[in-house]
């Protein structure tokens, strides 16, 4: 035999058909006895009607909303239920008090109205069916609320009563509610139709018992909270006991015993989905391995602070104490060995009382100063990672601090691999989904905010929106573009913006603030924060510091950052260690090729690097490869490169070297040199008298350049030519800064530099250990797509550096 169970939700109007249908269509199977709980929320609305009456409020309007609710259009009747109710309220109305044994008796009604019905549905389809009140059955002790089974009498009268009923009957009985020996109403707690349905499963030597719930079973998570939660096909006995003790609320505490005892297994299914096979909980092993995380809210932190309680004897005797006199039950303890403090946790609806009454207990400490405080930080959550241990802890914290969520208070249990965490239920939401994506592995979401959509910005947000499925699937990494902001405006979409972001963004975009972001992350508990800086812009750096300390880690092809004061160049250093985020800027030199990665692997592992040296900029790569080359004008070569959209709007910013000066700058920094930028000699490629003046009147007398670059190719030494060359070198072991010239040298055809084409960049690193053989890095350097593709790369390399 089976027993079926079923709890409010699938009760209520809209799942009682399904519950009968699946009643019958079990019973066709096997025989069945079945439990049901009171309908929808009427145990609470029975509570609320009490509090009313007992506070002299009308509630003769809500009890005839009641009534109504209950009798719906099933045409049961339910006179003496009702009857009963009205008069025990009114009864409560004039005295305004109720006893602990009259709430019982109303709340009872619930479920005996719920099993009348539903036996009567039954019979409507022609299946026999028998109402049980189960307080003729279930036998408990007279503490009422929550009332202690008597086993022995209880198994006795349930055995007896089924034997009476017949074989083609089915049984529909009352859960929640049992009776004293004398015949006194009780309940066993709220929720507490699950402990009958594992009572009778028991008494009865069921084979399964199924909980027909309103989800489709237990989950790692609650999928409310977090949409990635995945359903548990299989737990053993002992692992739902730990959920259930953690607050996993399908599961009542004490259901679990009875079925461990007789070896029954338990399955959780869904009313509104019961082809679903649910979760099967029995006493089979499970694979190791965490399985669930649960939260407690409501909860309240209670903190004692004061000298005296380093190495006081009974402190938390006297605490246990006081608290017990007030029956206030303790959820964890907390207390550093070393720390002044102790932090308990207790419902919040105890806390005030908590509070009282340990400031009661220690008021003569408060006044010989051992104890200086108890105070109440209210609104935390308990979070429980079950079968989480200790020894991988590290990974969901580390997650968890990287989104700077920090807990309160961190607690494992001794026995069992169970660690809570107690924090400020606000974060909460956010916390789970951290933690979640970081335990079971499923796809981690990294969230993406880009400021800047130009020609760059514009590539790189293609290029993401296009390669997100081929990440998550290789890498379990969903990156999303969470924000696109440009200098005015930004577009946000916490379900990642797609690719018809330009359209979005026309349509979509609000004006833009630091301020509107910040309130958008938040409200979508957005975690793994990635702002990209492709902007052009010169003062959107002001914002680096400002989005560190939000929690996001930075990616730049932006050089300002790096250029600026060495003093601001540090600070930011300081602000990322601070606060354990990361700065990525590969793009910065050499576009996508891998230098900087490369220099600071070098410098870091201790390897000396003794000299930087190339062609730093595309633009002047291709001018003066194609000039050495070819027998043409310098003025033809540079205008071919304007025409080819090779050089800058006003081809002056390539030529005046500055880019150049400002790569080589960050070389030096990386190696942790601390020049500045008027440090580096630029050899200036303009000829003085076209420095200023408008970009037209330049755009008009670029033949200017002829005769002296004419000239200076023809001084070369035989076999030579022309290369613009970015050089960092001097005792790089001694000093602080070092040299850093800039300049258009004369070097040998078949040298490294000299062999150099198209619009490519090198980059020769002379290192003590690899002497005068220099490791060469050499590619497009160069160009919106190259450009993006290196910003892509610092952000993978983040998004993987947040995976263990
Ligand atoms: N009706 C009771 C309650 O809501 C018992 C139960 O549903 O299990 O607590
Ligand atoms: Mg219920």
């Amino acid at each position: 035999m089976k027993i079926l169970k079923f709890g409010g939700k699938s009760l209520a109007n809209n799942g009682i058909d399904k519950v009968i249908n699946i009643i019958i269509t079990t019973l066709q199977q096997e025989p069945i006895a079945v439990v049901v709980s009171a309908r929808a929320n009427t145990t609470d609305e029975l509570e609320m009607l009490l509090e009313k009456a007992a506070n002299g409020n009308d509630y003769l309007p809500y009890f005839e909303k009641f009534k109504e609710e209950q009798n719906y259009n099933f045409e049961v009747s339910l006179e003496s239920e009702l009857q009963l109710l009205e008069k025990l309220l009114e009864g409560v109305s004039l005295l305004k008090d109720y006893s602990p044994k009259t709430k019982d008796l109303v709340l009872a009604q619930g479920e005996l109205m719920s099993a009348k019905i539903v036996s009567a549905l039954l019979q409507r389809k022609g299946v026999k069916s028998r109402f049980v009140d189960s307080r003729e059955i279930f036998k408990t002790d007279a503490v009422v609320g929550n009332a202690q089974i008597i086993n022995e009498v209880s198994e006795a009268k349930t055995r007896a009563l089924f034997a009476t009923i017949p074989a083609d009957t089915v049984a529909i009985v009352t859960g929640f509610i049992a009776a004293t020996e004398k015949g006194d109403t009780t309940t066993l707690g709220r929720n507490g139709s699950n402990y009958s349905a594992a009572l009778l499963a028991n008494y009865l030597n069921a084979n399964e018992l199924q909980n027909y719930t309103h989800v489709d079973g237990i989950f790692t998570a609650n999928p409310e909270l977090v949409p990635e939660a995945k359903i548990i096909r299989n737990l053993s006995f002992e692992e739902a006991n730990e959920l259930a003790n953690f607050g996993a609320s399908i599961l009542h505490a004490k259901t679990i015993i009875p079925l461990i005892e007789k070896n029954i297994p338990l399955r959780i299914k869904n009313t509104f989905n019961a082809e679903d096979a649910g979760t099967l909980i029995n006493n089979e092993n499970t694979q190791e391995g965490i399985k669930s995380i649960s939260v407690l809210k409501n909860n309240a932190l209670i903190v004692l602070e004061g000298r005296g309680l380093l190495g006081e004897v009974g402190v938390d005797a006297r605490i246990f104490r006081a608290l017990a006199q007030k029956q206030i039950s303790v959820s964890i303890i907390s207390q550093g060995s070393s720390e002044r403090g102790v932090g308990l946790v207790v419902a919040s609806k105890d806390a005030q009382l908590a509070k009282a009454a340990l400031d009661e207990e220690f008021s003569h400490d408060f006044y010989t100063n051992d104890v200086s405080e108890v105070s109440i930080i209210d609104n935390v959550s308990v979070v429980s990672i079950v079968g989480q241990p200790l020894s991988t802890f590290h990974h969901p914290y580390n997650a968890l601090i990287r989104n700077q969520i920090v807990p309160l208070l961190i607690n494992n249990a001794v026995t069992g691999k169970n660690v809570s965490l107690v924090l400020k239920t606000e974060l909460l939401h956010k916390a789970l989904n951290v933690i979640h994506g970081e335990i079971f592995g499923v796809s981690r979401r990294i969230n993406l905010v880009i400021f800047g959509k130009g020609t760059v910005g514009g590539t790189l947000i293609n290029q993401v929106i296009e390669a997100h499925n081929n990440i998550l699937q290789r890498k379990n990494i969903s990156l999303r573009i969470v924000a696109i902001a440009d200098s005015h405006n930004i577009l946000t979409n916490a379900k990642g913006i797609g690719a018809q972001w330009k359209e979005d963004f026309a349509a979509q975009a609000v004006p833009y603030s630091l301020e509107t972001l910040q309130a958008f992350v938040s409200e979508h508990h957005l975690e793994n924060l990635i702002a990209v800086d492709v902007t052009a812009s010169k003062t959107f750096v002001e914002n680096y510091i400002p989005l560190i300390k939000s929690g996001y880690d930075l990616v730049s092809a932006n050089k300002i950052a790096n250029t600026i004061d060495y003093s601001f160049y540090q600070e930011l250093r300081e602000a990322l260690k601070q606060h354990q985020k990361t700065y990525l800027y590969e793009t910065n030199v050499g576009a996508g090729l891998p230098l900087i990665d490369t220099i600071r692997l070098l410098h870091h592992s201790g390897e000396n690097i003794t000299r930087i040296k190339g062609i730093f900029s595309g633009t002047l790569s291709y001018l003066f490869n194609t000039f050495s080359a070819e027998n043409k004008p310098f003025s033809e070569v540079l205008q071919h490169a304007i025409n080819s959209g090779y050089t800058e709007p006003d081809p002056r910013e390539d030529l005046c070297g500055n880019d150049v000066g400002r790569k080589l700058l960050i070389l030096a920094r990386e190696l942790d040199l601390g020049n500045e930028f008027t440090d580096v000699k630029i050899q200036n490629l303009i000829p003085e008298n076209l420095r200023e003046g408008s970009v037209s009147d330049f755009l008009s007398r670029l033949d200017e350049f002829n005769a002296p670059y004419e000239a200076i190719k023809k001084q070369q030494a035989p076999d030579h030519v022309l290369r613009y060359v970015g050089d960092l070198h001097g005792n790089l072991a001694s000093t602080d800064t070092v040299q850093l010239d800039v300049s258009l040298v004369s070097v040998p055809r078949n040298s490294a530099l000299g062999q150099v084409k198209g619009a490519d960049s090198i980059f020769e690193i002379y290192t003590e250990s690899y002497g005068d053989n220099p490791i060469v890095i050499q590619g497009a350097g160069a160009g919106a797509s190259v450009t993006a593709r290196g910003v892509f790369g610092d952000i993978l390399r983040l998004a993987e550096k947040s995976i263990h």
